[in-house]
C-alpha cells in the first residue's frame, strides 16, 4: 500500500515510492551542516519523509528496513535555488513568441517539466520569483496535494513593478497587443503599491518580489524605475503580512532604494558601491548574485546572434562584461550570500552551474555550498524544515561522487536525490 497520495504519484511516475519501514542511508562522507566540519562514514535514518537520526559509521539496518548505499559518495542536504522562474526558460524573441502561442495550461505543464529538471539536479527547494497566470502557484498546490512531484516551492505569484517598469509585459509591444497582459502587478504611488502586494498575497504568494530598476531583458533600462514612497509601501505591506521581500535591482541607486526600504534580499545587484555594502551589512540584507544569467545569454547568442532585439542585446553585453564584479565586492565585505541562478534566463536543470561562477568570483567552495543550503534556507524562511541534515528536518538529501569542497563542479552530476523522503534520482 502507498503511505500517501504523494507516494502513489511517485510510483506512477516511476520513482521509488516512500518506503514502509525506516530507510537507512549509508554515506561515505557527510556534509550534514554546511559550514561545519565534514563527517566521515555516517548513517542517516529516514522515516515518513523526515530525518529521524544521524549516526556515526554504517549502522546495519534492522530486518525489513531498506538500505541506500552511498558509501563511496559525499552526501549533502538538498540544494536550494533562491531565484528561479519555473514557468519557462525560453528567452529573447523565442520567449516572446511562446508568450503569444502557448496557453497558460500548456505553460503550467512546462513549469512542471522545469521543476522536475530542477529536482533531478539536486535542488529540492526553490524560490520562484515571478510568472503570470498563476502557473507556479498551481504547480505548488498540485504538489501539496500529492498529484505530482515538484521541488518545495516558495512562490512570489506575479512580480511587481511600476507602470512601464521591468514587469510591465507591454513594454516594447504594439498597443493592440497590450490587452494580452495583466496589469494588476503594476503599481504607481504608495496606496496602489499596497494594493498590488495584497493582490499577490490574496492569490497565495509566499514572498513578494518587486523591481526598483529596469531589467536587462525587458528594454526598460537599468536605472531606477520606482520612487522611495512606493518601495517603502511595498516592503511595509509585505512585512505586515509576514512575507519577505526580494527586490530586483541593477543600478546602484535602485539597490540603495531597496535596501533602505528594508528588502530582505537584493537580486542581481549588478552595480554596488561602498555605501551599499555598508547598508547591506548593517541591515543583514542577503545578496543573490544570479551570475548564471550570463550562461543563458551566451548560449542563446551562440545559437542565434539575433536572439534579442538590438536595444536589449546592448544591455546583455554590458551585464556579461560586469558579471561577478559585485560579488567580488560583497563577499569580502561580509555580505550574506544566498544562492540563486535566475534559471529561466539560464536553463532549468543546470542550476549547479552557479557554484562554479561563485567560486570563480571569489567564494571558497564551502561558502558557496553554505549559500545554497543554510543561507538560502534562512532567506526563504524554511530553515526549520530544510538546509541541513539534522533530526526532525525533511529528508532532502543528495549525493555526489568526489569532494565538492575541493571541486564544486562535481555538484553538476547528481548521483542521488531524495526530496521529502522520496527518491527522485536513485543511486
Ligand atoms: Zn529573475
Amino acid at each position: 500500500m502507498f503511505r500517501s497520495v504523494a507516494a502513489l504519484a511517485a510510483s506512477l511516475l516511476g520513482a521509488t515510492s516512500a518506503l514502509a519501514a525506516p530507510t537507512y542511508i549509508h554515506a561515505g562522507k557527510l556534509i550534514a551542516v554546511p559550514g561545519q566540519p565534514v563527517r566521515g562514514a555516517s548513517t542517516i535514518v529516514v522515516d515518513d519523509g523526515r530525518i529521524v537520526s544521524v549516526l556515526e559509521g554504517h549502522v546495519p539496518a534492522p530486518e525489513g528496513s531498506p538500505v541506500i548505499d552511498l558509501k563511496t559518495r559525499t552526501v549533502l542536504p538538498g540544494l536550494i535555488d533562491a531565484h528561479v522562474h519555473l514557468a519557462s526558460d525560453r528567452g529573447g524573441n523565442e520567449g516572446l513568441a511562446a508568450a503569444m502561442t502557448d496557453s497558460v495550461p500548456l505553460k503550467a505543464h512546462e513549469a512542471y517539466w522545469n521543476g522536475m529538471k530542477t529536482l533531478r539536479a539536486g535542488f529540492t527547494t526553490v524560490r520562484n520569483l515571478g510568472d503570470d497566470g498563476g502557473k507556479v502557484l498551481a504547480l505548488k498546490e498540485a504538489s501539496r496535494r500529492g498529484w505530482l512531484m515538484a521541488p518545495r516551492i516558495i512562490d512570489a505569484g506575479e512580480s511587481i513593478s511600476t507602470t512601464g517598469g521591468h514587469m510591465d509585459g507591454r513594454v516594447g509591444l504594439a498597443d493592440h497587443l497590450h490587452g494580452a497582459y495583466d496589469t494588476e502587478n503594476l503599481c504607481d504611488g504608495p496606496d496602489d503599491c499596497r494594493r498590488a502586494v495584497r493582490r499577490q498575497i490574496g492569490r497565495g504568494a509566499d514572498v513578494i518580489k518587486f523591481a526598483t530598476t529596469g531589467g536587462v531583458n525587458s528594454g526598460t533600462g537599468l536605472a531606477t524605475r520606482m520612487d522611495e514612497d512606493e518601495a517603502r509601501a511595498l516592503v511595509e505591506t509585505a512585512h505586515a503580512y509576514g512575507r519577505k521581500v526580494a527586490v530586483h535591482a541593477h543600478g546602484a541607486a535602485g539597490i540603495k532604494l531597496a535596501v533602505r526600504a528594508g528588502a530582505d534580499s537584493v537580486e542581481h545587484g549588478t552595480v554596488m558601491d561602498d555605501e551599499i555594502l555598508k547598508l547591506m551589512k548593517e541591515k543583514r540584507t542577503f545578496y543573490v548574485p544570479t551570475l548564471s544569467t550570463v550562461n543563458g545569454y551566451l548560449e542563446r547568442l551562440a545559437a542565434n546572434p539575433n536572439a534579442y532585439p538590438p536595444a536589449i542585446k546592448a544591455q546583455i553585453d554590458w551585464r556579461i562584461g560586469i558579471t561577478g564584479k559585485s560579488l567580488q565586492q560583497a563577499y569580502p565585505a561580509g555580505i550574506r550570500i544566498a544562492y540563486g541562478t535566475d534559471a529561466g534566463v539560464s536553463k532549468h536543470g543546470r542550476n549547479a552551474d552557479e557554484f562554479e561562477l561563485l567560486v570563480k568570483f571569489g567564494m571558497p567552495p564551502a561558502e558557496a555550498i553554505k549559500a545554497a543550503t543554510v543561507n538560502a534556507a534562512e532567506l526563504l524562511g524554511v530553515d526549520k524544515e530544510t538546509g541541513t541534515i539534522e533530526p526532525g528536518k525533511a529528508a532532502d538529501i543528495i549525493a555526489v561522487d568526489g569532494d565538492p569542497l575541493a571541486d564544486v563542479r562535481v555538484l553538476k552530476a547528481m548521483k542521488f536525490v531524495m526530496a521529502r523522503g522520496q527518491v527522485v534520482v536513485a543511486p
